[in-house]
């Protein structure tokens, strides 16, 4: 199969139901627009209202699943959601609860020392995020040093023991194996999540891990964007519809 029949394959995604479904959104390039940097990246008052909206028609079945810290994605949504999963799930936060598998940093900052070295001896020219949990080496800025990116990353991957996640333009280096599967699968085991059918809608490479945790549940993985090769069964093309997908619950 071609990646433009898989292309035309994907189906718009079923009426969002606040009464049956679970929902699990992404943030960037999801639900908002990707900048040059990724803390110059802002949500407008139209998608925190919508977001706070929808917690409650949901009765707060409705969580982030970001790459991004949940104190960076709170800093974006004004704290509009409560349930948050931060760094890909490695760090999930429940209503007031916030849990995280390790605080042992060393191996961060062993990478971190090491990919400082790299930069300032010409080797890489990235934009480090220093994420205390992970380290993301983004090179929007720099596409020509994709390649040296990757193969510096698998090399301290290896040597720090972390993990490597590939997104758009960045990879990343992780404490530890949890993916936003994991953080799906421990929201649908408490309430209010559990009981629903779940939906996931990304853009990412790192959200077909999400897609593949709801598609075992029964649910609905949504991708957000015109990538090919994924686990998702629906598309929706951009940020703007996925905003329109969620008015539509709301605004009935
Ligand atoms: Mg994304």
């Amino acid at each position: 199969m071609t990646p433009s029949d898989q292309l035309t394959e994907l189906k718009p995604p079923p009426a969002l139901d606040v009464h049956r479904h679970a929902l699990f959104l992404d943030l960037d390039g999801t639900l908002v627009e990707f900048a040059p940097h990724p803390e110059q990246v802002v949500a407008s008052e139209e998608l925190r209202l919508l977001l706070s909206e929808l917690a409650h028609a949901m009765n707060g079945a409705i969580a982030l699943i970001t790459g991004r810290t949940i104190a960076s994605a709170d800093a974006i949504l004004d704290g509009a959601l409560v349930h948050v999963a931060g760094i890909h799930g490695y760090e999930r936060r429940s209503d007031s609860e916030t849990s995280r598998p390790s605080n042992d940093m060393t191996p961060i900052a062993g990478a971190l020392e090491d990919v400082r070295r790299l930069v300032s001896n010409g080797a890489l020219d990235v934009d480090i995020e220093d994420k205390g949990a992970a380290l993301a080496l983004h090179y929007r800025r720099t596409p020509q040093f994709a390649d040296a990116v990757r193969r510096a990353a698998a090399g301290l991957a290896q040597r720090h023991g972390l993990s490597l996640l590939e997104g758009k333009m960045v990879i990343e280096l992780k404490l530890g194996e949890r993916t936003k599967a994991h953080a799906i699968r421990d929201f649908m085991a408490t309430s209010p999540f559990a009981g629903r059918t779940p939906v996931a809608v990304g853009d990412d490479i790192t959200d077909e891990d999400a897609f593949r945790e709801v598609r075992q549940a029964g649910g609905v993985g949504v991708l957000v964007g015109d990538r090919s090769d994924t686990a998702a069964d629906s598309r929706l093309a951009d940020t703007k519809a996925v905003m329109r997908w969620l008015e539509a619950a709301v605004h009935v």
